[in-house]
């Protein structure tokens, strides 16, 4: 089905909540939704050597962010070649704002074109839980798709469903680096959700694993469709 109303949504989550994974059901509900992943974005600069993907390559490598004008300027761009920078556009971002200086950043060059992000979603899950699981995660980075041995298995192991390419672990899920990924977000958290809070478009959804997740976005998205608040 579609969407009535132009959704422009958010997910907010520490990493390896399954933010990629919501992003993916979601498309696939929604027709006429697109999402873009500043992670994703990344490894395919870094995949193909360009300037932008070296320098960010040695802040990912360290657990670090990369610089919020190096960001700003990788997402603007993406969003102008998308065409998504109107009212009329449905899209996610995973990954992007992670900062509140970048969420002032992309208000900004959504305000000119009368679009905002009209509902943010924290994903909220057990920062235990997340530890456990990012062992078990392989991707398949020319698309981005996202496997997890336990929970979400390849059709065959080790390849991606849809190309039958292999499937590689990402070089920043190491227990050392997770734990820096994560302190990060936590420490970015607070003032991105109070940005969004004043704004009145902050959502909080809990569950340990992406099948009791799932439901609970979806209904917050149906429920506001059909209120015609979005
Ligand atoms: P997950 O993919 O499990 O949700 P994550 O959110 O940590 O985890 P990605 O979103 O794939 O991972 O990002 C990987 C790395 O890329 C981050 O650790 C960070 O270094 C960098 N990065 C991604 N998005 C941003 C951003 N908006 N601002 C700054 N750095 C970013
Ligand atoms: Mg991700």
């Amino acid at each position: 089905m579609s969407l009535v109303l132009p959704l422009r949504l958010l997910l907010l989550g520490a990493p390896g909540s399954g933010k990629g994974t919501q992003t993916s059901r979601l498309l696939k509900r929604f027709s006429n939704l697109h999402s873009l992943s500043s992670g994703d974005i990344l490894r395919a600069q870094i995949a193909a050597k360009s300037e932008v993907g070296n320098k960010a390559a040695e802040f990912i490598k360290n657990g670090k962010l990369v610089p919020d004008s190096t960001m700003v300027e990788l997402i603007n761009t993406e969003l102008e070649l998308r065409g998504w920078l109107n009212e009329a556009s449905s899209w996610i971002l995973d990954g992007f704002p992670r900062t509140r200086t970048q969420a002032e950043a992309l208000r900004k060059v959504l305000i000119p074109r009368k679009a905002t992000v009209n509902m943010v979603v924290e994903l909220d899950v057990d920062q235990n839980v997340i530890l456990e699981r990012i062992e078990a995660r392989w991707v398949h980075v020319p698309s981005g798709r996202v496997y997890n041995l336990d929970y979400n298995p390849p059709k065959v192991p080790f390849k991606d469903d849809i190309t039958g390419e292999p499937l590689t672990k990402r070089s920043d899920d190491t227990a050392e680096v997770f734990q820096k990924r994560l302190d990060q977000y936590n420490l970015e958290l607070g003032p991105l959700k109070e940005f969004y809070r004043d704004l009145g478009v902050l959502h909080r959804v809990s569950g340990n694993t992406s099948d009791t997740i799932y439901p609970k976005l979806e209904r917050l998205i149906l429920e506001k469709d059909k209120k015609n608040d979005i």
